[in-house]
């Protein structure tokens, strides 16, 4: 990337930095994206479709992720974290750590042979997929993955963590480009930047928060973000909703696990369950004709364009809303019972079920403090980073040229986040055109 422009950092490449880094990067402006992960694409990446519209994530997704790799403005540092930040608007100098990934990226072509000779192939956790596969020591998150090169896992790699893997290494002997690099170091770069736009994204509740769902106990009570993967044509069962190679005849969906709940920590709503939880149950529907489905809610907020309609078309495919919040599940034999008060009916009710889904609440990353620290951030009371104003300047940060996108200031869908990415690199362009002519004029100037 060469530019004489003033230059932009992204961190984080969910959707909200994949976007506000396009559109810098569209209006001429150079741009830094890092990413701590292997590949850019953030949660999105990991859903199956898309409410209310049902757009298939990864299809329009991808393109995006494609085009923030390929443009010759956007230099991605994947893999990589920014560990220092001095200076001020119009001229930060930014340390970033690039860690090794033991292939040598421009050697790698994706093709892999490595993972498929790994003597660890099929014994790694697949994180990607919550759990719910496994995967080699080297991989690639998931196929789409940009940039498409192979990362050896250090705390899986039977040389990395026991100093041995066998005679030889499999991962480098079966390589035809000789791209694995057991030599390689960290790395740390310096970068001077004009703005910065934070995209750090979301977490989501441990559900072990909430012990009487039994999350952890029985394995047929799942999470919504790993039934996205259940139910995704990328995931472990190639979109089959099949527990145990068998599929369920009742599901329950449960809103609010974690969110609205004093106890937990999180008293606020955290605004995308009740459409992904309905989205869910369609998804259900359209894949088991047959099911039993029953979703359990405290009430429910479809407050975005088109949701409601959403909404009354879910409850119009068999799926059965009841109002109430369950207070236990258990076991029957082999089938789970799912234990609530129905508040409309006023008496207890049981269902039982062969899959739960847990729509857990969203809450700030876990590292959420140390990046405030870092960047010099103010977090408001629920933990995500503050805005200067919510109204008047609402992706501004309290700290001059540090803008806030996505899910990092606070719970929010996909439109929502790409309208507030997209409002950050507009307020980014603005601070990097005054640093423009502020070069431009002395350069002038030393001219004349
Ligand atoms: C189960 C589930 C289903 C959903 N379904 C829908 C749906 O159907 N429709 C819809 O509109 N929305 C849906 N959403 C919401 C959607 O996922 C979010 O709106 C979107 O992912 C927010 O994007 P983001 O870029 O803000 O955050 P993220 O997707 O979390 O991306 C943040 C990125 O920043 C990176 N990062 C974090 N910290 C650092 C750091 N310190 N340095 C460098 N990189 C860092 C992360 O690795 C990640 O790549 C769903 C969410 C869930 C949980
Ligand atoms: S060194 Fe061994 S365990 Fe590590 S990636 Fe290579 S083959 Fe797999
Ligand atoms: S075998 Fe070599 S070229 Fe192929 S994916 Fe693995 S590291 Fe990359």
């Amino acid at each position: 990337m060469s530019s004489q422009k003033p230059a932009a950092l992204v961190i984080g490449a969910g959707i909200a930095g994949i976007q506000a880094a396009l559109d810098i990067a569209d209006a001429g402006f150079p741009v830094y994206l890092v990413e701590r992960e292997p590949s850019v694409g953030g949660r999105m990446s990991q859903l199956d479709k898309t409410f209310p519209t049902l757009d298939c994530s990864s299809c329009i997704l991808t393109p995006k992720m494609v085009d923030v790799g390929q443009h010759p403005l956007i230099e991605l540092m994947t893999y990589s974290e920014v560990v220092t930040v001095e200076g001020e608007e119009g001229s930060f100098r930014v340390t970033v750590r690039k860690k090794p990934r033991y292939v040598d990226v421009d050697k790698c072509t994706g093709c892999g042979l490595c993972a498929e000779a790994c003597r660890m192939h099929g014994r790694v956790i697949d994180v990607f997929n919550r759990g719910l596969g496994k995967r080699a020591a080297v991989y690639v998150p998931f196929p789409q993955a940009v940039p498409l090169v192979y990362t050896v896992d250090p705390d899986a790699c039977l040389y990395l963590t026991r100093g041995v893997c066998g005679k030889t290494f499999k991962c480098k002997d079966a390589c035809p480009a000789d791209a694995i690099d057991f030599e390689q170091k960290e790395q740390f770069v310096e970068v001077e930047v004009a703005a910065i736009i934070v995209a750090t994204g979301f977490d989501l509740i441990d559900p072990r928060t909430k012990p009487e769902f039994g999350y952890g106990v029985y394995p047929s009570v799942l999470t919504g973000l790993e039934f996205e993967r259940l139910s995704s044509a990328s995931g472990p069962t190639a979109g089959k909703v099949l527990l145990n190679g068998k599929e369920p005849k009742d599901v329950v969906f449960i809103h609010c696990v974690g969110s609205r709940d004093p106890h937990t920590g999180v008293p606020y709503c955290s605004r995308i369950c009740c459409m992904y939880a309905a989205k869910h149950a369609h998804l259900v529907r359209d894949k088991l004709p047959d099911a039993r489905i029953t979703v359990f809610y405290m009430d429910v907020r479809a407050f975005g364009k088109g949701y409601e309609e959403f909404y009354d078309r879910v409850k119009h495919e068999r799926v059965m809303y009841r109002r109430g919040e369950p207070s236990e599940i258990y076991r029957r034999g082999d089938r789970l019972v799912v234990r609530a008060e129905d508040t409309l009916l006023r008496r207890t009710v049981e269902v039982e079920a062969d899959l739960v889904v847990l729509a857990t609440a969203v809450v700030p990353r876990a590292d959420g403090a140390a990046v405030a620290d870092l960047l010099g951030l103010a977090r408001s009371p629920d933990g995500f980073f503050q805005e200067a104003h919510p109204k008047f300047r609402p992706v501004e940060s309290n700290r001059p040229g540090v803008f806030l996108a996505g899910c990092c200031q606070g719970p929010k869908d996909i439109p929502d986040t790409v309208a507030q990415a997209k409002a950050a690199a507009a307020s980014a362009m603005g601070v990097l055109q005054r640093a423009m002519e502020g070069e431009r004029g002395s350069l002038e100037v030393q001219e004349a």
